[in-house]
Parts: structure tokens; C-alpha cells; sequence
């Protein structure tokens, strides 16, 4: 179980935006990446995260989209 202080902490690696729990993972309340949580531990990696429903790349993040965040080029 994430702590309530470890979610306060913890900020989407896109945007900056808090997070918020969502049964087994942590979702991004700016846009709306998913990330999961294994042994209680968020895996806060872009790549690995799961896209919100109606984008088909990080570079379609409504973060991105505004110039808040960048995508790697990689
Ligand atoms: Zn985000």
C-alpha cells in the first residue's frame, strides 16, 4: 500500500502534476499516464507507464501538448 506521504511526494515525471491512486496504480490527474505499483513500489518510468485512453504516444500528453513537458527523443 502507497502511503499517503509518499503520494504527496511523488509527482508525475511528464507534467509535475500530483498524482492520485487508483486501486493498484498511480494516475497522473494532469494527463492521465498510469503508473503501476509492484511490492508497493510505483514504477515511475515514462516508458513504461500506460497511456491515457486517446493517446497513442507520450507525445500526444496533454502536458507535452502544452509545452510542460518533453518527450526524449530516443
Ligand atoms: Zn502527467
Amino acid at each position: 500500500m502507497i502511503s499517503e506521504e509518499l503520494l504527496s511526494l511523488l509527482v508525475c515525471p511528464m507534467g509535475k502534476a500530483p498524482l492520485r491512486l487508483d486501486e493498484h496504480r498511480l494516475v497522473c490527474t494532469r494527463c492521465g499516464l498510469r503508473f503501476a505499483i509492484q511490492d508497493d513500489i510505483p514504477n515511475m518510468l515514462v516508458e513504461e507507464a500506460e497511456l491515457p485512453e486517446g493517446c497513442h504516444s507520450l507525445s500526444d500528453l496533454e502536458c507535452v501538448g502544452a509545452g510542460d513537458a518533453k518527450v526524449d527523443a530516443s
